[in-house]
């Protein structure tokens, strides 16, 4: 069965594995079509391309830019786009170094907290520019502090928790529109993970339309088949495109793979045909 998957991670963001052992993986799980969208960098497109062509695999350039709106982080997904624009990656590198101010906030508390750990221990690890919180709880694993990921959010890293510290982030309507102005489908990534303080997931949806949003990811490892009916129709409702994708990440996210997610995870090969027609009008 050919199979699709526009979400996926590699070692340029917070992935653990390179765009050509994700397109490995991918080739294996039938996928024909793909989109690499690591987090503020576009550093892996050339590889991923260059292992595209020898395993006949369709490669999207995409990424994925993490935005803030009333206490909340909202992800968008870009498509399509030029993915070499100078400003583009200008904007992005920009967002790259407040993830350099932050981390070592980070690094503070969990060093106050008796924890032995360095900045310099966690960029050698990532071995990317895009480093991230995801890298923290890989050393904290590395060190037995804790025994998984999800242990390293829940207990220091996550929102309001021992070791958390903000970041500065554009608001979901900017990073629309960097992705535009670089030719690019913008889409709202993981709608389950997006909690509007004020109005309903729709209102939301709508604002984000009106700044230029041209989809919504509808198929998700972690949605159920209900969310995933709910969101269809949130897309057809507000009139935008449907997207999907695993969000592999690898050793990160263990239980999701390339291509099917958790197991159940299926992308209609039929909306890429839709997303491609809505590209070229860019
Ligand atoms: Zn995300
Ligand atoms: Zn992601």
């Amino acid at each position: 069965m050919s199979r699709l998957d526009l979400h996926l991670h590699t070692t340029h963001s917070d992935g653990s594995l390179s765009p050509g052992e994700v397109l490995a993986l991918a080739n294996k799980a039938g996928v024909t079509a793909l989109s690499i969208t690591d987090h503020d960098i576009t550093t892996a497109i050339p590889e991923a391309l260059a292992a595209g062509l020898s395993f006949g695999i369709e490669v999207i350039p995409g990424i994925e830019i993490s935005s803030f709106l009333d206490q909340s982080e909202i992800h968008i997904l870009g498509y399509f786009l030029d993915w070499q624009d100078p400003s583009f990656n200008a904007q992005l590198l920009a967002l790259r170094q407040s993830r350099h101010r932050r981390n070592p906030l980070i690094i503070e508390k969990l060093q106050a907290l008796g924890i032995d750990i360095t900045y310099e221990e966690v960029r050698a690890l990532a071995g990317t520019d895009a480093v991230g919180r995801p890298h923290i709880a890989r050393a904290l694993m590395d060190k037995k502090v804790v025994t998984s990921a999800k242990e390293a959010f829940d207990r220091y890293l996550a929102h309001g928790k021992l070791a958390y510290a903000p970041r500065e982030l554009p608001t979901p309507g900017e990073a629309i529109r960097w992705i535009k102005a670089a030719k690019g489908l913008a889409v709202l990534a993981h709608p389950t993970w997006v909690q509007p303080t004020e109005g309903t997931l729709t209102d939301l949806v709508r604002q984000l339309k009106s700044d230029g949003l041209d989809g919504v990811e509808v198929h998700y490892s972690s949605h159920s088949a209900r969310q995933t009916r709910d969101y269809l129709s949130l897309a057809k409702e507000v009139n935008l495109l449907v997207t999907g994708g695993s969000d592999f990440h690898g050793v990160t996210k263990p239980d999701i793979e390339v291509g099917i997610g958790k197991g159940s995870l299926h992308v209609p090969h039929g909306l890429l045909s839709k997303l491609k027609d809505a590209a070229a009008r860019l």
